[in-house]
């Protein structure tokens, strides 16, 4: 299997919930399974996609999906889905239940025989028990869950300077992992955006958001004895390596 063939087959089950042939996904490693914690901004999408180019595994990010339904023609959205675009553009949380949902809705990725990084999900602790029953359910069990940390003036230059490719969901940073040609997706050749929700005004409102309803879930999975924390300084390379080596892949 191609990385990026691998690539196209899941997130088209995840963003848009097609159905999953997982007998062409080709890999001579056992599936991994994490959760990835942190603020917006930790620079986990950028791991969790360095995890999917090098090792196959599906990243998954709910916060595609509802960047992904956000250029959809109104008439095709659910209500549900339409809502929750609304809170995404003002950088408030959607509701548990329209997240839990479209989870529920896409378990097949869960199935990905790389393994899965949930990129943004669970975001609160009613998300993390269901997605619990939702684990117990299709008979499968975390690695762990990986919680990213960085002083906050960090996260404030990385969220400035991020740029992301509107088509494959490619990240980049104009200083830090800078695209070859500058505003064009290296992998499909897309002009790059700067997402709605990072602007100034979302960006401090996620920030709250996450201190109130994120921050909680390390006591959670500190609980069940699955956390684990990977210092995010550094350039990506840098931070992926040491997540490998946290996470006890390398
Ligand atoms: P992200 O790309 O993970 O920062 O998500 C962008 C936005 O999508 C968030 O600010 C929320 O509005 C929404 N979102 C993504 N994942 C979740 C989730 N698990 N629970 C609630 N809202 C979410």
């Amino acid at each position: 299997m191609n990385a990026q063939n691998g690539k196209q087959i899941w997130l088209e089950a995840w963003l848009e919930g097609k159905p999953l042939d997982t007998s062409l996904c080709k890999v001579n490693h056992p599936p991994y399974r994490f959760v990835f914690l942190g603020a917006p901004g930790v620079g986990k999408g950028t791991v969790a996609q360095l995890m999917a180019e090098r090792l196959g595994v599906a990243h998954l990010a709910t916060g595609d999906i509802f960047r992904a339904a956000k250029s959809l023609p109104q008439d095709k959205l659910s209500p549900a889905l339409r809502e929750a675009i609304g809170y995404m553009q003002r950088g408030e949380l959607v509701p548990d239940e329209t997240v839990i949902s479209l989870v529920r809705e896409r378990t097949a990725c869960l199935h990905w025989p790389a393994g899965f990084v949930l990129d943004g999900f669970p975001r609160t602790v009613p998300q993390a028990e269901a997605f619990q029953g939702i684990l117990v359910k299709e008979g499968l069990k975390l690695d762990a869950v990986l919680n990213f940390e960085l002083p906050i003036d960090f996260i404030i230059a990385r969220l400035s300077g991020r740029r992301t490719c509107p088509k494959c969901k490619a990240v980049y940073h104009i200083v830090n992992n800078p695209p070859k040609q500058p505003g064009v997706c290296d992998v499909c050749g897309t002009e790059l955006i700067i997402r709605e929700d990072d602007r100034p005004e979302a960006i401090r409102v996620r920030m709250e958001v996450y201190k109130k309803s994120t921050a909680p879930l390390i006591d959670y999975y500190e609980s069940k004895g699955l956390l684990k924390t990977v210092v995010a300084k550094g350039t990506p390379v840098e931070v992926y390596a040491r997540t490998l080596n946290v996470a006890g892949i390398v």
